[in-house]
């Protein structure tokens, strides 16, 4: 299958390899450290014994290759070499951790569990186990820091081999780089990492683009080089006139932030201002680190005019992964705007290879133990705070299964899945309706927090509850889950009802009291006094008390309402001089639209009625007569509770155009569709030349929905204003609408 393998060269190559390993990690070994390393790799050597990689090279190359970049490239000593070399060991071969632990004790072992944990987890086929999957890794990351950073070599490792896998896997493992490996690496200050992996991920996911990108920045090379030169020369002037060290570099930016500008901002590469930056990079004393970077930034912009929005300090105040640099943006030649960074030599190494670099400024140069403890403790700080870091940290995953969830684990170690920012409470109410209604807090592994505590990913959750404990609306306001927030709801319209039960006895002794029939016309009174709409919020008001029962005289009540409606319906003599006429006079009990009577009639709110439509007065309490249509939602219930205040009613025949107009609505509903509102108010205005009272448009998932309420003189009138409205556009649907 592969060409013909020369064994010897293959050992020598291997031999070669792990020598260049050896001399890398040198600096970082103790007494005893080189003989396990070395045990390591002969276990690896045997254990992947003529296992190849798809791209036909020796197996041995990967746990190789892994270990050196552990420790050249992320600072890693000797214990994370040795498990570098055995990383697939237990899962792709026979040996087992047992073994591993008896030849290398319970560290070494701890940290290759972690791995193959996540290994068999993380690489295995179905990718909606992502979100799964990555909790577990955080997970892991409370046994040893080691986990992760041995796992973002080896993926660096197959994203740098990745060509000879299927495209099925370099599609599934490219994504998963960028989405969870890639922020991982920026969130521990592994920029160099960071930073290669997207544009490997990128390469193998956008194909095209990448290779687009990689194309125009060959191209211009020349004319950016020439501007760079250009841009630096008075600067590097003025640094040698200053006698500081310094190094002045002006470089592309990856190819992967290229790519995420021209499309965020919607650009072609031509108008991306920032394809570079220029980085200075001093070479000063610790002390004087401050100053000089200042120095610099001051020379700059002597020469260039920054911009006051985009200067980054994090000099003064580091970044938590440890990232610091002075960054401005000066507007250079051609009116072009430039990124300048300014760091120390020893800022940039940090800022390039994280906290691994920091060993090596140390005062006699040499790291220990310690200093490298220290540092993984640092990185498993950043990894774990449960304050703002780690809340950074989880946005720093774009995958949005990742930001819109978040899991967490019942007493018995069950997995739930909740929306982001559910609380301690939604997670009650997911276990059941029972437990969420009795909540009075939860043991967050196993410390108290209030019932609205966010809970993040991992959380073991412990729900308290009291019988004593019950829904109240406050509840409401911090609930994220569909089913707490109904749940929640159901129960406080159960108690609002009974509550209310108590109200409406005491209303109901309260007419008793009062010698006054408790019927719901003398209810209908009360409510109308009140200004409400349900006898149930009547109730519920008396019970709690926001209606107390001595402000309810309902004597007086009554007699308010039968006064305003003497008042308003006068039956009797017209008034004198006058030809109105009264509601006694009227003609076979028929009244006239149009006429001039003793008494006020208007047309009804709920229907609007124009002249042609069939329509009834309706005796109100206090509005007068209402006229409506005989087809008004309304009428139904008026003409068969209150028959004896019904009146017939007619329009006048032919009332004058132009002399009264009369509101109507018209719905609107159809495809949405640019122009169709303009269209349609200048068919109304301008071609019918009616007057609007109001327009309301919905539009909603590219379906609109209009209500115009406009005034019209009669049917006809509407009738012909629907049928141009119809006639302009296909694709909507007109109709008259009765309520306003
Ligand atoms: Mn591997």
């Amino acid at each position: 299958m592969h060409p013909t393998i020369d064994v010897e060269l293959e050992n020598k190559e291997i031999v070669k390899r792990y020598r260049h390993l050896l001399r890398s990690c040198r600096r970082l070994l103790e007494r005893g450290d080189k003989k396990k390393i070395r045990e390591a790799f002969e276990l690896a050597m045997v254990a992947h014994k003529g296992m190849r990689r798809k791209s036909g090279e020796p197996y041995i190359f990967h746990p190789l290759a892994v270990a050196q970049i552990a420790t050249e490239e992320i600072g890693l000593g000797p214990t994370s070499v040795v498990c570098a070399l055995l990383h697939d060991v237990v899962e792709d071969t026979h040996i087992t951790l047992d073994d591993i632990k008896h030849q290398f004790g319970d560290k070494v072992a701890q940290i290759i569990d972690g791995l193959t944990k996540i290994s068999t987890v993380f690489d295995t086929e179905t990718s909606s186990l992502q979100a799964e999957n990555f909790r577990k890794m955080l997970l892991t990351l409370s046994d040893d820091v080691r986990v992760i950073l041995i796992k973002l070599a080896d993926r660096l490792h197959n994203m740098r081999t990745l060509g000879s896998m299927s495209r099925k896997n370099q599609l599934k493992i490219a994504s998963e780089t960028k989405y969870i490996y890639a922020p991982l690496a920026h969130r521990l200050g592994l920029y160099a990492i960071k930073t290669e992996l997207e544009d490997l991920a990128l390469k193998y996911t956008e194909e095209e683009q990448f290779k687009f990108i990689a194309d125009k920045l060959q191209e211009t090379k020349t004319q950016r080089n020439r501007y760079i030169k250009q841009f630096t020369e008075p600067l590097i002037e003025e640094l040698n006139l200053q006698g500081l060290k310094y190094e002045v570099k002006g470089r592309p930016k990856s190819i992967y932030s290229i790519y995420n500008k021209m499309k965020k901002q919607n650009i072609p590469f031509e108008e991306v201002y920032d394809l570079f930056a220029i980085r200075v990079i001093i070479d000063t004393p610790l002390d004087k680190e401050k100053s000089d970077c200042w120095k610099v930034y001051s020379i700059v912009t002597d020469h260039y005019r920054p911009n006051p929005d985009r200067l980054r300090d994090w000099v003064s105040t580091p970044k938590s992964n440890g990232y610091e640099s002075l960054h401005t943006t000066v507007m250079g030649p051609q009116g072009r705007w430039v990124e300048v960074q300014i760091r120390t030599r020893r800022m940039d190494e940090i800022a390039e290879k994280g906290f691994a670099a920091h060993w090596k400024y140390k005062d006699n140069g040499a790291p220990t133990t310690n200093d490298l403890e220290r540092w993984l403790a640092q990185v498993r700080e950043i990894l774990e705070n449960p304050d703002s870091n780690a809340l950074d940290f989880l946005d720093d995953f774009k995958l949005n299964l990742f930001a819109e969830e978040v899991f967490v684990f019942t007493p018995k170690g069950e997995l739930r899945k909740l929306p982001a920012n559910a609380t301690a409470l939604d997670f009650a109410f997911d276990i059941h309706t029972s437990v969420g209604s009795k909540c009075i807090g939860a043991k967050l592994n196993n410390k108290l927090v209030p019932i609205n505590h966010k809970l993040s990913n991992g959380d073991q959750v412990e729900i308290i509850t009291s019988n004593k404990q019950k829904p109240n609306e406050d509840w409401l306001s911090f609930v994220v889950t569909a089913k707490a927030k109904s749940k929640i709801k159901d129960f406080l319209k159960e108690e609002k009802k009974k509550i209310a039960e108590d109200g409406k006895e005491i209303l109901e002794r309260k007419f008793h009291h009062q010698k006054v029939e408790f019927n719901s016309e003398n209810i209908n009174h009360v409510l109308a006094f009140f200004k409400l709409k349900a006898a149930l919020d009547l109730y519920y008001l008396i019970a709690t008390e926001k209606i107390r029962k001595q402000d309810i005289d309902v004597v007086a009540i009554l007699a308010h309402a039968t006064e305003k409606k003497q008042a308003n319906i006068a039956i009797g003599e017209p008034a004198a001089g006058k030809k109105k006429a009264g509601i006694s006079e009227l003609k076979e009990d028929t009244i006239i639209i149009g006429e001039d009577y003793d008494f006020d009639y208007s047309t009804a709110k709920c229907c609007n009625p124009i002249p042609g439509d069939d329509i009834f007065g309706f005796i109100t309490v206090g509005e007068g007569i209402k006229i409506h249509r005989t087809n008004c939602p309304n009428a139904v219930g008026l003409m068969s509770n209150y028959g004896y205040r019904i009146l017939k009613a007619k329009w006048k025949n032919s009332p004058i155009k132009s002399s009264q107009a009369f509101l109507a609505g018209v719905q609107i509903q159809g495809i949405d569709s640019v122009g169709i509102i303009s269209t349609i108010t200048d068919i109304i205005s301008k071609e019918l030349k009616v007057n609007m009272q109001s327009i309301t448009v919905e539009s909603h998932e590219g379906k609109f929905d209009g209500r115009i309420m406009l005034f019209i003189y009669d049917t006809s009138h509407l009738e012909e204003l629907i049928s141009k409205l119809k006639a302009s556009n296909q694709l909507i649907q007109v109709s008259r609408i009765d309520v306003n």
